[in-house]
C-alpha cells in the first residue's frame, strides 16, 4: 500500500519534534501538522499586552503563542505554534525525583529511572540545557527565602534552554557542529514567556524540528487535525486495528471557510500535548477508534501548582530582569519553588489578579476580597494601576508531588473536568502560604492571585499531564511501555498526556527523554 507520508505526527511540541527527528533520522517519511503558526524572532510580541500576538484565540483572530483554557476544577496554559510549548515556556529543565520513576500507573514496569538515564542526558544536549549564569532581584529573594528557613544549601540555579553567549551577538550555531540555525547570546530581558525576540531561547524550532526539517521532516503550519481513522477496518492477525494504515482530515485553523484535507499515513504520532491528544482521541473514541481504552481521558494530573504574584513596594527593584525561571528552592522532601518573571512591559496579568483569600466557599471567599479592599485599598489601586506591573512582580511557581487525579471528558463544546481519585488540586497549600508570606516580608510586597483561584478555589496550572498513561494492560493505561496504543499498530502518544506519574517539577525535560526512549524503540525503516 502506498502511503502520503509513512508518519504523521500531530502537534510540534516536546514530544511532536523528538518524534520528527528520530523518525526522520531512521529513514521514515515525516509530517507534522501543527494548528499555531511559525514564529521567527522579530514576530514575537514585545509585551503580552499585544493579545492578537500572545494569545490563541481563532475566532478572534488571535494567533498567538499562549492559550488559557479554563474548566471547573483547573484553568490550564497551554502553547501552541511550530514548536509547541517551548515558545512561551520558561525554559526550565528540572530532572524529577525518585518518586516519579517509581509510582503512577506506569510502576513496576520497567526500571524507568535507569532506562530513562540516557534519554535525559540526550534530551538535556538537544535542548541545551546548561546552569542559568545569570542571578537578579527576584532570584535573591528566593536566596534570602531558602536563608531565612536555614536552607541555603538547597537554593540553586535554574537549568535552562538558553543560549548564554554574547548579549545580542550573532554566533554560528554553538550546538550541534554547525548543522544547527545561528544564534544569539541571552540579554537577560525576562521575556522568555511571550517568546524570544533575541533568538536565544532554544525552541524546539531551533533543535530538534529544525534537524528533522533539514533531515527531510515536513511541517503543515495553521492546520488542525480533527479525525483519525484506520484504512481498513479489519483487525490484523494480533487483533489489533490500523494493520493498513490510517487517514487523518485536517482543517484551516483560521477563515471564515476552513478547507479540509485528508492524508493518509502508515503510522500516526498523538503528539498534540494533554488537551490535543485527550480530546482528539475522545473524540475518535465514539466513532472511528472505538477500541481505545476507557482509561482515556483519566489520570489527569498537575504539579498541584500555585501560582501567586506577589507585588512588591520596593521601588529600586527590577524583578523584570533575568530568564524567565532563574532559580529554584526546594523547601521540603516534596515541593519546589521557583520565581517567575515576565519582560519590562507586560502587564496583562493584573487584570485578572486579586489579593490572595482563603475560604471554605464562594460566598465567604467573595466577601474575604470586598472586606479586604475595605481594609487595603491603597494595596488594590497600587496593583492595578502600577507603571510596569513586571518590574514589580516576583510570581510565585509552588509545585508538590501529592498524587491526586482528575478526569477530562467530553463536554459539549470542549473537554471538561471531573474529579477522579484524591482531592481535587486546590488553591490553598498551606506550605505555598508559608512561602508567599516569607517572600513578601522580604520584598514588602502584597499577595495576588487569579481571579479565578480567588473566587472559584480553581487553581491555574501550567503544568497539565495524563489522560493517555503507560499501563501494563487496556485495563491501567491508553498506551504501552513503548508508547504504542492499546488495541492499534503504529498508533503512538508521545506528549504530556503519557506522563503516568506526577514529577513534581516542570515537565518539559521529562516530555522530551520519554518521547526519546520511545522513539528509540522504532526500528530503522527496511
Ligand atoms: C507559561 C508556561 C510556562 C511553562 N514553563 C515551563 C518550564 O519552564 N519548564 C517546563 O518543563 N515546562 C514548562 N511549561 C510546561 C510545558 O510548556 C509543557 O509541559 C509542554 O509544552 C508540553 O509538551 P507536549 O509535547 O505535551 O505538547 P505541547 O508543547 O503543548 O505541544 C502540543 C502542540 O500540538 C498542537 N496541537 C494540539 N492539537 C492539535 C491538533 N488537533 N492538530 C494540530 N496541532 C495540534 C498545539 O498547538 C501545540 O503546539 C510551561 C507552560 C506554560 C503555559
Ligand atoms: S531572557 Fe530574553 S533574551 Fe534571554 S532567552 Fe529569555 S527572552 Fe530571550
Amino acid at each position: 500500500m502506498s502511503y502520503d507520508y509513512d508518519y504523521i505526527i500531530i502537534g510540534s511540541g516536546f514530544g511532536g519534534s523528538v518524534s520528527a527527528l528520530r523518525l526522520t533520522e531512521k529513514g521514515y517519511r515525516v509530517l507534522v501538522v501543527e494548528k499555531g503558526g511559525r514564529w521567527e524572532p522579530e514576530d514575537f510580541p514585545e509585551t503580552n499586552w499585544n493579545l492578537r500576538k500572545w494569545f490563541w484565540l481563532p475566532v478572534l483572530r488571535f494567533r498567538g503563542i499562549f492559550k488559557m483554557t479554563i474548566m471547573r476544577h483547573v484553568g490550564i496554559l497551554s502553547g501552541v505554534g511550530v514548536g509547541g510549548g517551548s515558545l512561551m515556556y520558561a525554559n526550565t529543565l528540572p530532572r524529577p525525583r525518585e518518586t516519579f520513576f517509581k509510582s503512577g500507573s506506569w510502576s513496576g514496569l520497567a526500571d524507568w529511572k535507569t532506562e530513562m538515564e540516557p534519554h535525559y542526558a540526550e534530551a538535556e544536549r538537544m535542548l541545551g540545557a546548561t546552569e542559568n549564569p545569570g542571578l537578579y532581584d527576584s532570584d535573591e529573594a528566593l536566596r534570602a527565602v531558602a536563608a531565612k528557613m536555614g536552607k541555603s544549601a538547597l537554593y540553586e540555579p535554574t537549568r535552562v534552554s538558553v543560549f548564554f553567549g554574547e548579549p545580542e551577538q550573532e554566533v554560528a550555531d554553538p550546538y550541534f557542529n554547525g548543522e544547527g540555525p545561528r544564534r544569539s547570546g541571552c540579554n537577560y530581558c525576562g521575556a522568555c514567556m511571550t517568546g524570544c525576540r533575541y533568538n536565544a531561547k532554544n525552541t524546539l524550532d531551533k533543535n530538534y524540528l529544525y534537524l528533522a526539517e533539514k533531515g527531510g521532516a515536513e511541517v503543515l503550519a495553521e492546520k488542525k487535525v480533527v479525525r483519525i481513522r484506520p484504512i481498513d477496518a479489519d483487525k490484523g492477525p494480533g487483533g489489533e486495528a490500523g494493520e493498513s494504515g490510517y487517514r487523518i482530515q485536517m482543517k484551516d485553523s483560521f477563515g471564515l471557510i476552513k478547507r479540509k484535507r485528508e492524508l493518509t499515513a502508515n503510522g500516526i504520532i498523538l503528539a498534540g500535548g494533554v488537551l490535543g491528544t485527550v480530546r482528539l482521541l475522545l473524540n475518535m473514541k465514539r466513532r472511528y477508534l472505538s477500541d481505545l481504552s476507557n482509561q482515556l481521558g483519566s489520570q489527569i494530573r498537575t504539579n498541584n501548582e500555585s501560582l501567586v504574584t506577589v507585588h512588591s513596594r520596593k521601588k529600586e527593584k527590577d524583578f523584570s530582569k533575568g530568564v524567565a525561571i532563574g532559580s529554584i528552592f526546594p523547601p521540603d522532601e516534596d515541593s519546589h519553588l521557583e520565581p517567575v518573571r515576565y519582560g519590562s512591559g507586560s502587564g496583562f496579568w493584573k487584570l485578572l489578579g486579586v489579593p490572595m483569600t482563603h475560604g471554605k466557599t464562594v460566598i465567604g471567599r467573595i466577601l474575604k476580597l470586598i472586606w479586604s479592599f475595605i481594609r487595603r485599598p491603597f494595596t488594590w489601586l497600587r496593583f492595578y494601576f502600577s507603571k510596569d506591573f513586571a518590574k514589580e512582580s516576583v510570581i510565585l511557581l509552588f509545585m508538590q508531588h501529592l498524587d491526586s487525579t482528575l478526569s477530562l471528558k467530553r463536554g459539549l463544546l470542549n473537554l471538561r473536568s471531573a474529579l477522579s481519585t484524591g482531592p481535587s488540586p486546590s488553591a490553598y497549600i498551606p506550605l505555598a502560604k508559608k512561602m508567599v508570606d516569607a517572600t513578601c516580608e522580604e520584598v514588602d510586597g502584597a499577595p495576588f492571585v487569579s481571579v479565578s483561584e480567588a473566587i472559584l478555589g480553581t487553581p491555574l496550572t501550567a503544568h497539565i499531564l495524563g489522560g493517555c498513561v503507560i499501563g501494563k494492560d487496556a485495563s491501567s493505561g491508553v498506551i504501552d511501555s513503548d508508547h504504542r496504543v492499546f488495541g492499534y499498530l503504529n498508533l503512538y502518544v508521545c506528549d504530556g498526556s503519557a506522563i503516568s506519574a506526577n514529577p513534581g517539577v516542570n515537565p518539559a525535560l521529562t516530555i522530551t527523554a520519554m518521547s526519546e526512549l520511545a522513539m528509540s524503540k522504532i526500528p530503522y525503516k527496511k
